[in-house]
């Protein structure tokens, strides 16, 4: 992986970058330390799954790189963290892969607890990047359908979920949604394709950009999130979901749209660390109370 952080505690990923990295830990323990030879190391926590990564590549040239990288120590790093296995095993930057199955993390894996306290008091800023991402409108009605959904299905236990993806992950963690009453505030692609597709009784205000049906017909237009998938590029893990949109019922659906959406974590990231002055968007307090009703009270 490219990425790093200092501590368990912290959520954002760092780029590995060895003058901020040397300038930030002073060069001390438990981050400059003896691996389990005796030999000198030098460690940090995986920002997916809280495990110790040893990294490589700041002060001797690797082999086959010129480019540091850092991966999973499979043991424990005093006072920085401790090894997981079943952390390791599904953690993305160690094992890119599709996540086929909705997979839960052991309910006492503490990274849950961690991801809902990021989740429900930044729920306005899940709404705001998946809106931004998707084009469509979330209404309140529509949180807080998905939060139950995500509630219940226990998406904070998804075994794909890390600190970094919480958005798209929260998307992910939903099921079928009906795209009748949708404002399409920015995505011009879907419109043009639900029009060109003829789905039955659709019919699409193109001033107010919402999806409205006829008089008296059933508008069967649903949008899922699916293919949740980690993969790495020279160490760079990059993650994406489809968004897909259809028509009719399974196994009958019909596809109508799909899109691929890129997980941009540093503009999470961004988000969480703005100050109030520099944020252009007020905060959407009835967003967060909404989440801390659904979801605080596990
Ligand atoms: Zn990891």
């Amino acid at each position: 992986m490219d990425v790093y952080k200092l501590q368990k505690s912290d959520w954002g990923e760092l780029p590995l970058n060895k003058e901020s990295f040397e300038s930030s830990t002073g060069k001390r323990n438990p981050w400059y330390t003896n691996n389990r030879s005796g030999n000198p190391a030098t460690f940090a926590v995986c920002p997916g799954c809280d495990n110790p990564i040893l990294i490589l590549g700041f002060l001797f040239k690797l082999a086959n790189t010129d480019t540091p990288y850092a991966r999973h120590y499979q043991g424990n790093v005093e006072g920085l963290a401790e090894y997981r296995d079943w952390a390791y095993e599904n953690c993305p930057y160690s094992n890119p892969k599709e996540y086929d199955r909705k997979s839960k993390r052991p309910a006492a894996d503490p990274l849950g607890d961690k991801i809902l306290d990021i989740l429900v008091p930044n729920f306005d800023r899940v709404v705001y990047l998946l809106e931004k991402d998707i084009g469509i409108r979330i209404s309140s009605a529509l949180a807080e359908k998905m939060l139950e959904d995500y509630r219940d299905w226990n998406g904070h236990l998804y075994m794909g979920a890390t600190l970094q993806n919480i958005p798209w992950v929260f998307a992910y963690m939903t099921v079928s949604k009906s795209l009748a009453g949708r404002v399409v505030f920015n995505n011009s692609e879907l419109l043009a394709a639900i029009e060109e597709h003829q789905v039955q009784g659709v019919v699409i205000d193109h001033k107010s950009h919402r999806i409205g049906w006829q008089e008296g017909k059933y508008l069967s237009l649903d949008v899922c999130f699916i293919h949740h998938r980690a993969r790495h590029r020279d160490h760079h893990l990059q993650e994406t979901m489809v968004m897909q949109v259809t028509t009719g019922r399974p196994p009958h659906a019909r596809e109508i749209y799909r899109q691929t959406i890129e997980f941009n974590r540093d503009h999470f990231k961004n988000l969480l660390n703005m100050s109030p002055e520099r944020a252009k968007r007020p905060r959407r307090k009835e967003l967060v109370e909404l989440a801390e009703k659904i979801l605080g009270t596990r």
